[in-house]
Parts: structure tokens; sequence; C-alpha cells
């Protein structure tokens, strides 16, 4: 096993903030050309300006995964500047909460289009290059991605859609050599639950919960690094984690209560 992500060329989008920010920072301090997109070009440069100034390889193309034409273009970004893809990160992603019953049926669609479409709209543009070398497809879902998390039906529906998409893309290349990992972060500090948006469609604007107990997005980082060194199928982190995915199996009506149980003990909580 390679024991750094050094020369990999790495497409990672959501890239101008907290999982994705991390991840292009401690990727190129690994010697990784890192090919940064998300919407706001702004921070992405000044991004690529520090990596740059520390010595490290980078570019960045601003793109909203929702359109496929930009998502070509983040692609071609990276051919043009590096010759090939390595590694496509799928990160941008968005949350919400509310319940069900309240919920304008356009946040569900936002949810889908932002986390499950974004992913399969970068997935085609950049699968002949990752077929080429062999390389990972990574997407980021989360702990609401192996199981229901209340509040947040359209949030786990877009990470169960993923993780549906890319099991399937990783079956029909077994045999073209392509590694397809499936990564659930937990609770990480990051801007996602001040732009979750609320059952009519504004952002939340406050996280409910106490931000400094978490991961930090550079822990999740280097934890998705070695699973992609490790070609690991799904990589899980700490308790939150490693605890559904093993309950899940053997008690998943307790798991209903204990996510229901946590979830609405949050202050402001759409049901109790
Ligand atoms: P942030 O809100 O800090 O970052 C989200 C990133 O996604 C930003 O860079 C944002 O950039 C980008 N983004 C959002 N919408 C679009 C779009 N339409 N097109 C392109 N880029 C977009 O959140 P995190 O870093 O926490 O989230 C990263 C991933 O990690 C997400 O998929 C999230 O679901 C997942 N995750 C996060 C957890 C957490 O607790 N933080 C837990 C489990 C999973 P811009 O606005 O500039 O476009």
């Amino acid at each position: 096993m390679k024991k750094s992500l050094k020369d990999k060329v790495i497409v990672i989008t959501g890239a101008s903030s907290g999982i994705g920010e991390a991840m292009a920072r401690v990727y190129a301090a690994q010697g990784a050309c890192v090919v940064l997109g998300a919407r706001s070009a702004e921070k992405l440069a000044a991004l690529v300006d520090e990596i740059r100034k520390a010595g490290g390889q980078a570019a960045w193309c601003a793109v909203d995964v929702v359109k496929p034409e930009e998502c070509k273009a983040l692609i071609d970004t990276a051919v043009e500047k590096f010759g090939r893809v390595d590694v496509l990160i799928c990160n941008a992603g968005l949350s919400m909460r509310a319940i069900f019953d309240d919920v304008d049926l356009e946040v569900l669609h936002r949810l889908m289009d932002v986390n499950f479409w974004g992913t399969v709209n970068c997935c085609k543009y950049a699968l002949p290059y990752l077929q080429q070398t062999k390389g990972s497809v990574v997407g980021i879902s989360s702990v609401a991605g192996l199981h229901g998390l209340p509040g947040r039906t359209g949030y786990s529906a877009s990470k169960y859609a993923m993780t549906g998409f890319l099991e399937t893309l990783r079956i029909e290349n077994l045999k073209k050599g392509l590694h397809v990992m499936v990564a659930c972060p937990g609770f990480t500090a990051s801007n996602v639950r001040f732009s979750a948006l609320t059952a009519d469609g504004s952002q939340q604007g406050a996280t409910p919960r106490n931000e400094a107990k978490m991961m930090t997005p550079e822990q999740v980082a280097r934890i998705v690094a070695r699973g992609i060194l490790k070609r690991k199928r799904l990589c899980l982190m700490e308790i939150e984690g490693r605890a559904t995915h093993f309950v899940k199996k053997f008690a998943p009506a307790f798991l209903d209560r204990m996510f229901y149980l946590v979830m609405s003990r949050e202050p402001d909580s759409p049901f109790k």
C-alpha cells in the first residue's frame, strides 16, 4: 500500500468550506495535485493561492454540481492542468432540518439535486479518466446514509441514493479496476448545519449542536485518505458510524429509537 497521496490528481467538489477545504489542504500537503470545485470562486481562488504559496499544486474551477456542463468543466480543468484524474471526491453537499409533515417538496428536490445528482454528474465526466488510471471514486455520504435520520428525510434519501448509485458503479467496473468508496462521517464541525434548509427552504443560519465536540474536518480528511490508499469499500469514522453500521444489522428497531431520542433532544427539534 502507498503511504500517501503524493502525485495523485485529486478532484474535490465542495472544496470552498468544511471537509472539502480540509481535504484540499491535507492532500496538497501530502504532495497531491488538487483540483477544487464549488460555487464560491473567490474562496477557491484564495485556497489555491494559499496551497501554491506553501509549495503545493492546485487548480480550481467554479462549479454548481447541479449543472452537468459545469461538472464537465471541472474534470476538464484537472485533465488540462495535470493530464489525468486519479481520484474524484464527490463531497459537495447540503443538509436540511424539518419533519416531512412540514417540509416543502422543493427542499427535498434541492437536496437530491445537489447531493445525488451532483455526484452522478461529476462521475459521468470523470469515469473515462478514472478507468484509465484505475483510480478511485469517493462519495462523501454520512451516518444519515447508513440509517434514516429523523428531521432529515431528504438528506438521508439523497445519501442512500448516492450509495445505490456508487455501489452499482463499482460492480459495473469490477473488471476495469475502478475503486469506489462510500465514506460516512458523523457530526463534523463545518458550515453544513448553518446552510441547512428548513421547512420553507430558507437557511437554518445556526447550529443546533455543539460544534466544538465534533470531529474536525481535518480528521475526516485523514481518515478518507487512508480509506483511499487501502481501497476500502466503506469508510466508517468514529463511534457514531461504527455503532450505527453494527447495531443496524442486529437491532434496527433499537437503532430507530436511539436516533429518535438523540435527534429529538436537539434544541428546537421539529419533533419531540
Ligand atoms: P460545508 O457546508 O462546510 O461545505 C459544503 C460544501 O459544498 C461547500 O464547499 C459548498 O460550496 C459546496 N456546495 C454546496 N452546494 C453546492 C453546489 N450546488 N455546487 C457545488 N458545490 C456546492 O459542509 P461539510 O464540509 O460538512 O459537508 C461536506 C460533505 O460532508 C457534505 O456532502 C455533507 O453532507 C457531508 N457530511 C457532513 C457532516 C457534518 O457533520 N459536517 C456529517 C456527514 C456528512 P459553495 O457554497 O461555495 O458552492
